[in-house]
């Protein structure tokens, strides 16, 4: 099992729901072939050959979330209610 660290390094509000990138010290293997299997192309390489998220077309189509939910490096927290604290989703 791999652990991501407890702060995200880039988040986004897609629809109500927050998808954050929580880094490990490498990206995984998971993480980086996002960069070709994201429909909405929001991954890509960046500075030091890491990856960088940018939700700015996507379509919440839920392929991060189940290619990654094995190394904990995307998560997604459900719309928040008022007055209730946002759910992180398996
Ligand atoms: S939900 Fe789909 S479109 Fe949005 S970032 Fe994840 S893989 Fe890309």
């Amino acid at each position: 099992m791999f652990r991501a660290t407890k702060r995200p390094s880039h988040s986004a509000d897609v629809g109500g729901f927050r998808i954050e990138l929580r880094r490990r010290a490498e990206d995984s293997a998971a993480l980086r072939a996002l960069t070709r299997i994201c429909p909405s192309a929001c991954f890509r390489f960046g500075e030091s050959d890491r990856i960088e998220f940018s939700s700015e077309n996507c379509t919440l189509c839920g392929t991060c979330r189940r290619v990654c939910g094995a190394t904990g490096e995307i998560a997604w927290f459900a719309p928040e209610r008022i007055g209730a604290p946002a759910r992180r989703l398996a």
